[in-house]
């Protein structure tokens, strides 16, 4: 072999130019690290889905004749390491040409970059070739302007990539249909069940057992529900298309006890593998709709494509504008340690119990739930940001920096100081009452504010805007809070701020 290509765990892309033809002077590597095991406390479903899916990437190519050197976790040959394990084999095979595609993690870019200086042989970065835009489109199409919003970028993409366009108009005269979408689940209905595959993934989890790694979550290593290879995925895309497309938009915002994905696509491990690509999903669900467009209204669908090519490739483009500085903002200076109950879903508040408890179960919850549940407790309770990263950077699936940092930081924490949110996301049991149905099984009472029965985000979400009052009161999108907040007599003012100050006190026992 002359020339080394290594494949990142999150680049199961088969349709990469890459592998259009066999090269006998090519040898792939793919590797399963402890580097990128063991950087946060992952979730067993996600280490197992991320493993079984490389190995079967590493199968599928070599079958059809591409040659791949796959180093196992265990590997006594394995240095642990992706510059070690290429300059081993770069020595071993006397390479003289060493390439990779563009990594989208900052860490992974930075230690490749890195690798290729020690080099004495040629190197080269190449596209991935996943994505609708380049990592600094976004950074380019913001420059010199005041305010980066997704809305700006979302309607030049559709533009740009001509989707539900007329022309220069938008489809349907509306760039945006979210007046009819979000409701709550009416009382009876009953969602679509998710579509499960029933992978055997009993190797890999023995593998990761033996490692004595720290993971979270549950796993049912004989049937992994998740995707883990691109028929799989295509298979998930198809039953999203058919089941859940009609009334994604609508119940976009839902949340139901014991309904985990609703109507959900559950396609961002797969899209964050790259074993499908934004464009094929994209283009299957305005296909989709072309031709069932009297059970798809246009509004699931413009739904559903902001979140792929608005927000996705939007969050990409702030990470890339942003780090490596983005790992260090804090705001609201928020300092407090995560409670303990984030990571078994042990609280009385019933919210946060369903949501993390599904987490921990299934390694999954829908955007709301990390938002507005998760989220919204820790943004409220000023819980620190590199505590609440490294919750979220674990436990879910679809977990890998280049998103979640931006989602949480970002647009959850508010701790980059209003670049990707206009505004906090906060909400108090209202809200959630509003968009679920968990108030009602709970221990606390939702209508209150004060007293020790009250709901804790009653009171934290004014002792929040209260607290942070010199760095929130000029937005214009809050007056509507603080004049309500000094409407309010000074005894019920100060009877809200003692009760969460309770709340704050006695965090791990809420
Ligand atoms: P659907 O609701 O079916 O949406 C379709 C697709 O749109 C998703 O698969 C995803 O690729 C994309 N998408 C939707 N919203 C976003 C968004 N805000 N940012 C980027 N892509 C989006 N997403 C991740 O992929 N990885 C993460 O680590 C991650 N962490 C998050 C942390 C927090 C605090 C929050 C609030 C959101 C986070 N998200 C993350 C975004 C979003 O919640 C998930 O992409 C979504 O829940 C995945 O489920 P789904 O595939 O069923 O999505
Ligand atoms: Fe959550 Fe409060 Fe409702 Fe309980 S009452 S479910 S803690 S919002």
């Amino acid at each position: 072999y002359t020339t080394l290509r290594l494949l990142l765990g999150d680049q199961l892309n088969l349709q990469h130019s890459w592998f259009k033809e066999k090269r006998d002077d090519v040898l792939y590597v793919l590797m399963e690290l402890r580097s990128e095991t063991d950087y946060v406390w992952h979730h067993l479903q996600k280490v197992c889905a991320f493993l079984a899916a490389m190995e079967e990437f590493a199968s599928m190519l070599n079958a059809e004749g591409h040659t791949v050197v796959y180093y196992k976790l265990d590997d006594p040959e394995n240095l642990q390491t992706f510059s070690s394990n290429c300059a081993h084999l770069i020595r071993q095979f006397q390479i003289r040409h060493f390439e990779y595609q563009q990594p989208d993690e900052y860490r992974v870019d930075s230690e490749l970059k890195e690798f290729c200086t020690s080099l004495h042989i040629s190197s080269a970065m190449l596209d991935s070739e996943h994505f609708y835009t380049t990592r600094d489109e976004l950074a380019v199409f913001f420059e010199g302007k005041k305010t980066i919003l997704m809305e700006n970028f979302y309607r030049a993409m559709r533009r740009k990539h001509d989707v539900l366009m007329i022309g220069r108009d938008p489809l349907g005269d509306q760039w945006n249909f979210d007046e009819e979408n979000r409701k709550k689940l009416p009382a009876k209905h009953k969602p679509t069940p998710p579509l499960l595959f029933h992978n055997d993934v009993r190797k890999t989890y023995e593998r990761i057992s033996k490692t004595g790694m720290k993971t979270i979550g549950a796993i049912m290593p004989d049937d992994l529900g998740w995707p883990l290879n691109r028929k799989q995925s295509l298979a998930l895309l198809d039953h999203f298309l058919k089941e859940c497309l009609p009334l994604f938009g609508t119940f976009q915002d839902a949340m139901q006890q014991h309904e985990w994905s609703l109507y959900h696509s559950r396609l961002s491990f797969s899209l964050n593998t790259k074993m499908i690509s934004p464009a094929e999903v994209v283009n299957a669900a305005l296909q989709e709709w072309k031709s069932n467009s009297k059970i798809i209204a246009l509004n699931q669908l413009e739904g559903f494509v902001r979140q792929i090519l608005g927000w996705r490739e939007y969050m990409r483009g702030l990470y890339w504008m942003k780090m490596p500085s983005f790992e260090e903002v804090n705001f609201f200076d928020h300092q407090r340690k995560l409670p303990d109950w984030y990571w078994t879903g042990a609280t009385k508040m019933n919210c946060l119990k369903q949501c993390i408890s599904q987490s921990l179960q299934y390694a999954y919850a829908h955007h709301i739930q990390r938002l507005m549940i998760t989220g919204n407790f820790a943004l409220l309770a000023g819980i620190k940001p590199a505590d609440v990263d490294f919750w979220y950077l674990g436990i879910y699936i679809d977990a890998i920096q280049w998103v979640e940092l931006p989602n949480t930081r970002g647009m959850s924490q508010y701790a980059d100081g209003g670049i990707t949110a206009s505004k906090p996301y906060t909400g108090s049991a209202n809200y959630i009452h509003k968009m679920s149905n968990y108030c009602g099984s709970c221990y606390y009472d939702r209508s209150a504010k004060t007293g020790d029965a009250a709901c804790p985000f009653n009171s934290l979400y004014w002792d929040f805007h209260d607290r942070h009052r010199d760095k929130l009161e000029k937005n214009p999108r809050l007056s509507m809070v603080y004049r309500l907040w000094d409407k309010m007599r000074p005894t019920e003012r100060k009877a809200i701020l003692l009760r969460a100050a309770d709340c704050l006190d006695r965090m791990d026992d809420l």
